[in-house]
């Protein structure tokens, strides 16, 4: 398990261009998981090299890091593991590896994704499915599997990725790696490719909370570029005062392998241990927010991936009239997931339906927010799995659309919230690892981030 200070050892022993170049071996030698869709090899070492000669200076100088696919980056093309992006060269990049190479980090490479993030198992990917660490037969989790399997493998000490409706959070629960799902707002989404803005965040995927918060430092805060944004207001070490935790019951129940019930309750333990009251909470419209999710988020990718159009990005068909050329270039760019959340999305946006579907979905988010701060009255966070178990077996849900969906159950309500999320290793299943979700209200990060640090100090997954 290779954590940040680790690294800047190595790199004060042996120099950055060894670290790097290493870290480029590992990510090629990795194949066999089709972890990385691009490795950055002659950038990241011109970078390493100026480091050694101190013209590339900061807090992670030398460290090397790897990003999701749908982040815009120099040197390759960035596709989010679509067809129509396939030849898209960025002209700039996302402000948050512009943050991370301010303060010295060194890009290794871009890793595999669900196209366009629309997924639970990094199965919809163009470029072939990403192979869980635990086990090869298993998936990755998605959409952010590369980052979660580059990180859990070695490969890296921190992976950003993106977090829609769980992308970050599963696939670290199910490669046994920390995740954090920031409040919405906190860290800019500027040069990174839209799903569905209303609820799109940027964060990392890391070996320990403390890494975790490294990294968030240092890419949260105000954006020009990105106008939801927040002044930073992250404060790593900073504790919730109430010391009462609820676990959601809502998680509870339905679908919930046992085995994850009990890693819920030693997590109750440890948390009592630590001097926390403990109890059941209900937050009632939790049971709709999927519904509500498959509505909204849907609605908001049909939209944005409206500018994909063969004309202004990526690949053109072949095609001997305009509307052919569009419709071509989409037919051949999209994959089935990608198609299927354009046609639901257009229509629950259509006249008629409207009404019906979007904007009621928008009013239960509503209600739904408002249950979330009631419990946030009494209790400082909130906590229950990110899954409903450990990391299902390749193509076991892929014929499947609303099994699928359904592995975002947990995920999806603190997407829709708006609300910081974190996902930490807990215990392992069968030898596979499962992670607690903690939650907590907006601008709460770091705290919920302390509360991770103590499952993780007492935790005993082997
Ligand atoms: N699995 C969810 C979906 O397919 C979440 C995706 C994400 O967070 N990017 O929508």
């Amino acid at each position: 398990m290779i954590l940040i200070e680790d690294v800047k050892e190595q790199i004060k022993q042996n120099g950055a261009l060894s670290v790097t170049e290493d870290a480029i071996r590992k990510a090629k030698e990795s194949r066999e998981y089709n972890i990385f869709l691009y490795i950055s090899s002659d950038r990241a070492i011109e970078r390493a090299k100026k480091v050694e000669a101190g013209e590339i200076t900061g807090r992670l100088a030398g460290v090397p890091f790897a990003v999701k696919d749908n982040f815009l980056h120099f040197d390759g093309e960035t596709t989010a593991a679509s067809n129509i992006l396939k030849t898209f060269e960025a002209p700039y990049q996302a402000e948050a590896i512009e943050r991370l190479e301010n303060e010295g980090a060194i890009c290794i490479g871009a890793v595999n994704m669900d196209a366009f993030g629309h997924g639970s198992s990094t199965e919809n990917s163009a470029f072939g499915v990403t192979k869980n660490a635990y086990d090869k037969e298993r998936v990755a989790g998605g959409s952010s599997g590369g980052s979660a399997v580059a990180v859990a493998k070695d490969i890296v000490p921190f992976a950003l990725g993106t977090d829609t409706g769980g992308s970050i959070r599963q696939p670290a629960s199910f490669n046994g790696v920390v995740g954090i799902k920031p409040t919405y707002g906190m860290v800019s989404r500027y040069g990174v490719v839209s799903m569905a803005s209303g609820t799109d965040t940027v964060g990392a995927l890391a070996n320990s909370v403390e890494d975790i918060e490294i990294v968030m430092d240092i890419i949260a805060g105000k954006d020009e570029k990105d106008g939801v944004t927040y002044d930073n207001y992250f404060k790593p070490g900073e504790k919730f005062e109430k010391k009462k935790i609820g676990i959601v019951k809502e998680f509870m129940t339905g679908d919930i392998n046992d085995d994850v019930k009990d890693m819920v309750y030693k997590a109750k333990d440890i948390f009592e241990k630590n001097g926390y009251e403990v109890e059941e909470v209900s937050v009632p419209m939790i049971e709709y927010a999927l519904a509500m999710y498959y509505v909204i988020v849907p609605a908001e990718i049909s939209s944005n991936l409206g500018r994909y159009d063969g004309v202004r990005y990526g690949k053109r068909a072949e095609a001997k009239t305009l509307p052919e050329v569009y419709k071509k270039s989409r037919s051949e760019g999209f994959v089935d997931e990608n198609k299927r959340r354009i046609l639901i999305g257009s229509f629950v946006l259509s006249s008629g339906f409207y009404d019906a579907y979007y904007e009621k979905a928008q009013k239960a988010r509503t209600l739904l927010i408002n249950d979330f701060n009631k419990a946030f009255e009494k209790y400082d966070a909130l906590i229950g799995s990110a899954v409903l178990g450990p990391a299902f077996k390749i193509g076991e849900n892929s014929k499947d659309p609303i099994k699928m969906y359904l592995e975002d159950i947990m995920t999806t309500s603190p997407s829709l919230a708006g609300i910081p999320s974190v996902c930490v290793p807990v215990s392992k299943i069968d030898s596979l690892p499962v992670g607690l979700q903690i939650m907590g209200p907006q601008k709460s990060d770091s705290k919920v981030l302390s509360l991770a640090k103590i499952i993780e100090g007492n935790r005993n997954d082997g």
